[in-house]
């Protein structure tokens, strides 16, 4: 957990880059941050979080109630702390109107998976979730669900939501998740849409076991690695279809998900096969390191080639 200095720097820098990226028009979009068990800094209601200032933010307990700041909270709040709620380990949630990824979520075409590695590694499957009228506590409850299990979520006819241990990383997996939608509606128009094979994905999900990031996946049948959503038994009030992006293979999983583990291929990443990399806590840092492992599995650049903020 950051002290409220930290937080109250993060969310305005977050605020900036979600207003110039084009993910909140006018005062679209909320950021929190958890600073004490029970208290949470969060954006104020009705102002541009392009432009916001440190006196500008709202403290509220776990209930919602304001405790502290002349604005008045955001309306999303509930959202939030349902997050918060859900897992201990969330200290960060950013929630946005991307355009691409909104895309998806205005029909109802969930993400799909096994395309592009580092999406596989940093997000995984991502649940597109029910549509409730934002503001409500039963739109705050439809993400629940979804919160051990994934880390960005679409919200069906609203936007994404994404939460992390840190805000940076929340941050970060909103950009990735627009990025990765505007790719596929390129690359969809453009042509034929090629899958990663099993031993692909099998590779990074070692390489995800290895960094400490968790993938339900790793617990589940070999037919949700790629071919079935691991969401489909939430999925049983609003069950999304795969129109443009069908699933590369078709295969019928019993429907409910054995829990064991995984057997994973050997990843050779070049250096002895019991070292595990450290992981950083600074999440610049950890985007780096996980680009570099990435791209050192797919063997197309040497280390230390990938830029600081991950691009390469
Ligand atoms: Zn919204």
């Amino acid at each position: 957990m950051i002290n409220e200095w930290q937080a109250r720097q993060q969310i305005i820098e977050v605020g900036r880059r979600l207003y110039q990226k084009g993910f909140a028009a006018a005062n679209d979009g909320n950021i929190s941050v958890r600073i004490d068990e029970d208290r949470f800094l969060c954006t104020p209601t009705g102002v541009s979080k392009g432009f916001m200032k440190p006196e500008d933010l709202c403290i509220v307990d776990g209930q919602g109630n304001q405790v502290a700041g002349e604005k008045k909270r955001t309306s999303e709040i509930k959202l939030h702390l349902s997050i918060y709620r859900t897992s201990d380990e969330v200290n960060g949630v950013v929630h946005c109107h991307p355009p691409h990824a909104t895309a998806f979520a205005i029909v109802h075409e969930p993400v799909p998976k096994c395309i592009l590695p580092e999406v596989e590694v940093f997000l995984g499957e991502v649940p597109l979730v029910k549509y409730e009228t934002p503001g409500t506590q039963d739109f705050a409850e439809t993400v629940v669900p979804y919160v051990h299990d994934s880390n960005t979520a679409i919200l069906a006819n609203h936007g994404t939501v994404a939460w992390h241990k840190d805000l940076m990383t929340a941050y970060f997996n909103t950009e990735i998740i627009d990025a990765y939608c505007r790719m596929l509606i390129l690359a969809r128009q453009l042509g034929t849409i090629n899958y990663l094979g099993e031993r692909q994905v099998g590779e990074l999900l070692a390489l995800k076991k290895r960094l400490g990031i968790h993938d339900p996946r790793l617990e589940m049948d070999d037919c949700d690695l790629c071919g079935n959503s691991i969401f489909r038994e939430g999925y049983t009030e609003f069950a999304p279809d795969n129109k443009a992006f069908p699933p590369p293979e078709a295969c019928s999983c019993s429907g409910t998900s054995p829990r064991a583990e995984r057997k994973l291929p050997e990843v050779d990443l070049g250096s002895p096969a019991t070292t595990a990399p450290s992981v950083p806590s600074d999440p610049e840092a950890l985007v780096k390191l996980i680009t570099e492992q990435v791209m050192k599995v797919l063997g197309n650049l040497p280390a230390g080639a990938v830029g600081a903020n991950g691009s390469y």
